[in-house]
């Protein structure tokens, strides 16, 4: 049943029957705690919804995925948390995800990897890699609520197979959110449908006095689905560059499915596209840094018996708090902003940003959308990731990161198959175009019939 058909069909919710599924799924490590919060009612009938960990939810442990927040309960909801139990959601748990963030693959997580659940042996994609697996997992109605800074809501979706939507930068509020990087960050939905993200987003976008930069006026984003799609297309050449044959070859067939129906497309180029990937690594981990400095053993979380002097007690739960991957990033981005080095790194890496978004600008002249491969790969399995630098895992998000640098809404919904593994279609829009995104991803879902989910 898909959650519109649950929403139509006026029925209760079988929660004794989502247990017993949800104790079926967790050998794949989904879900970081468990939890149940929320009366029902409302527009979403007592739907279950789940929430990246990194989103503060009353009552209920909130870690990011970090060792350092373990124990942390939050006195106080999320502005999206607190929207979806107004809208009669149930918060069914806090999803596992890459401590703070900090990775593409959900294997940076202190509490367990969540595995894909069309093959166990490989990743589910990250940050939000427990929100998406859980949604191609779960056989029942469900909606996951995911983060993305630099790609995590896009490419855990394009392993999975599901439809992830990340909305403009500041359409969402992101009161209650454990930042990672504030002038990036964006929190959206997970679902099996593009209703569902359409749906979640109506509920959760808009303006909100606790979010100075939550600047959006939401609109009636399901209004657009089944409406055509009456614009142009643009291919960006750099997009198909180092993509996997069989990634090219599923999203190629998409782009052409589409033409046949009347949507008209050229090529385009972003010839920014790189510099876009080393301009964000410097920009979120130059915020990232700065971020993490409250997390010292004595606010919130992981704290101990003060010993020796203050530095010395910082350095000791900070060392034993942060995963590697976290470590490398607070070097990495003090390095970047530290007196001597900021003009040649992070000021110039602002610079190159406000380039990629005129870059963008000057391609939404000439076309409404852009469509590309989601990610270049398909889900790598778990001893191929192994064997990776960080420097090689940064380069993989060279698809998901521009958009995400020029704060563009975009979504991701399975275009195929390779391998036997998801493959995701990209769409990508100018700021605010969520609604020609729905309809473009409507109707290619339509065009492309039902996923057929596996059986866990
Ligand atoms: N993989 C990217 C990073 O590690 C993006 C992750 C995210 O969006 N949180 O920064």
């Amino acid at each position: 049943m898909s959650v519109k058909e649950f929403l139509e069909s006026g029925k209760d919710y079988d929660y004794s029957k989502l247990e017993k599924e949800l104790e079926k799924l967790e050998r794949f490590n989904f879900f970081i705690s468990r939890a149940r919060a929320g009366t029902g009612g409302g527009i979403l009938k007592g739907l279950p919804v789940s929430i990246k960990d990194n989103i503060c939810v009353k009552g209920v442990q909130t870690t990011a995925g970090s060792r350092i927040l373990e124990g942390y309960v939050p006195p106080f909801d999320s502005t999206v948390s607190l929207r979806i139990k107004e809208s009669g959601g149930i918060i069914i748990g806090k999803t596992s995800q890459d401590e703070f963030g900090f990775g593409t693959f959900s294997t940076n997580c202190a509490y367990g990897v969540p595995k894909n659940p069309w093959d166990p042996e490989r990743s589910c994609g990250g940050s939000s890699g427990g929100a998406a697996g859980l949604t191609a997992a779960l056989n029942m109605p469900h909606i996951a609520i995911g983060q993305s800074t630099g790609g995590s809501i896009s490419c855990p979706a394009s392993f999975c197979g599901v439809v992830g939507l990340t909305p403009t930068y500041g359409l969402v509020s992101r009161y209650g959110l454990i930042d990672y990087g504030n002038s990036l960050d964006k929190i959206g939905p997970i679902g099996r449908s593009v209703f569902d993200v359409a749906l979640m987003l109506e509920i959760i976008a808009g303006r909100d006095n606790r979010d100075q930069t939550c600047i959006g006026e939401k609109e009636d984003y399901t209004g657009y689905i089944g409406k055509d799609f009456k614009g142009k297309v643009g291919v960006p050449k750099e997009y198909f560059e180092n993509v996997d044959e069989g990634v090219e070859k599923v999203v190629w067939d998409s782009i052409k499915k589409l033409e046949g129906e009347g949507v008209e497309y050229e090529e385009v180029s972003l010839p920014l596209t790189d510099a876009a990937l080393y301009s964000y690594y410097i920009i979120a981990t130059a915020e990232a840094s700065t971020n993490l400095a409250k997390f010292c053993g004595m606010r919130y979380g992981l704290h101990e018996e003060l010993r020796g002097n203050f530095n010395e007690y910082f350095s000791r739960v900070r060392g034993k708090g942060f995963g590697e991957e976290a470590k490398r990033r607070i070097i990495l981005g003090t390095y970047g902003r530290m007196a001597g080095y900021r003009d040649q790194y992070y000021m110039k890496a602002l610079k190159v940003r406000t380039k990629v978004i005129q870059e963008f600008r000057n391609v939404f002249k000439r076309v409404d959308l852009i469509v590309a491969p989601t990610m270049p790969m398909i889900a790598p399995r778990f001893d191929e990731i192994k064997k990776l630098k960080p420097l090689e895992v940064y380069q993989m998000d060279r698809l998901t990161v521009p958009p995400n640098l020029a704060g563009l809404p975009h979504l991701s919904i399975n275009s195929g198959f390779s391998k036997g593994m998801p493959v995701g279609l990209h769409i990508i829009g100018d700021h605010f175009q969520e609604g020609p995104i729905i309809s473009l991803a409507s109707m290619y879902e339509s065009l492309r019939g039902d996923v057929k989910y596996p059986e866990v």
